[in-house]
């Protein structure tokens, strides 16, 4: 995990450093969790560095704030350009950008209130998220106490700040007990997603994945995964899963932007099929890794040059 932040960042429409990058203590979203963000991953790639679907981020950011009633005060080009902007402006090789818009201070500290928006992206370098060496070894998974909040509560499929306290109690949960992340059921008991990250179970060759309606976030490294598979003869079901599956599967990935494809080797200290990545997984993060190392066509226009 990144520890130290480059000098500069985007806020409120300006590239300052980052330290000067503050907000006040009674901004609304510091009290109610009412900000949206994003997490994006450029890569190096024979044509310069790229960034990964950058248009379907800004987009699912646009649609977050929209559930939210965030008016956001940027066009999604001028997102799109400060994206660009810190990576160039802090010379980043490859780069985790990170997108927020938030609730200020300034109005009424109430719920219904319009508190000003302010805006930020920031960006630096980030490995493996889950931690050195698990993209190849995979890591061991504990499915949580702690379940994902039901449809009708907290809409899933905004990424809204709000949502990762549900989050934060499976990862932290999960470290406790000495597993490398945790898997949370949806409220219907069935399976739902990890604390940041997509499902993938593999069965007989075939990749299944869990449905929007499991309280997940549709993931656009899921989507893509859909579609690579997809596109190279491999069949995907999206489907409700319940938990025993993750005892059948014959693989298990996770998949995210932060994670990328990170191999689950055992779920609650039961091995996973062999206990090491399988050869499906492998063949997804070959696909997917392909995208930036060049030996998979960007046939369907997902990287977007910094330059
Ligand atoms: N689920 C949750 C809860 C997440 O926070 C993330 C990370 N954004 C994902 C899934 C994966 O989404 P994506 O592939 O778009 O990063």
């Amino acid at each position: 995990m990144a520890t130290n932040y480059p000098a500069h960042i985007w806020h409120n429409g300006k590239i300052k450093p980052w330290a000067e990058a503050t907000t006040h203590v009674m901004a609304h979203a510091l009290h109610y969790g009412s900000s949206i963000f994003e997490g994006i991953r450029s890569y190096e790639t024979p044509k310069g560095q790229m960034i990964f679907r950058l248009g379907d981020h800004l987009k699912r950011f646009y649609n977050s704030a929209k559930v939210y009633d965030i008016k956001l005060p940027y066009t999604q080009e001028q997102l799109a350009a400060a994206c660009r902007e810190v990576i160039k402006v802090n010379k980043l090789p490859t780069a985790y950008i990170r997108p927020v818009a938030f609730r200020g201070a300034g109005g009424p500290l109430s719920l219904s209130a319009d508190a000003p928006i302010e805006v930020a992206v920031g960006a630096w370098m980030l490995g493996a998220y889950l931690g050195d060496g698990v993209l190849e070894q995979g890591i061991d998974a504990g499915v949580s106490t702690w379940q994902r909040f039901a449809p009708n509560t907290i809409p899933a499929g905004a990424k809204a700040g709000g949502n990762y306290l549900s989050g934060a109690l499976i990862a932290r949960e999960a470290r406790r007990l000495g597993y490398g992340e945790g898997i949370a059921l949806a409220s219907t008991g069935l399976l739902s997603e990890g604390a940041g990250e997509n499902l993938f179970l593999i069965f007989d060759g075939v990749l299944h994945t869990t449905p929007a309606s499991a309280s997940i976030l549709a993931g656009i490294t899921r989507h893509c995964i859909m579609i690579l598979a997809k596109d190279a003869g491999i069949e995907v079901v999206e489907r409700d899963l319940p938990r025993e599956t993750l005892y059948f599967a014959d693989e298990i990935f996770m998949c995210g932007t932060a994670a990328e494809i990170t191999p689950i080797r055992s779920v609650d200290g039961k091995p996973v099929g062999t206990g090491k990545p399988g050869p499906l997984t492998l063949r997804m993060q070959e696909l997917f890794f392909g995208l930036f190392k060049g030996t998979t066509p960007d046939k369907h226009g997902w990287l977007d040059p910094v330059a």
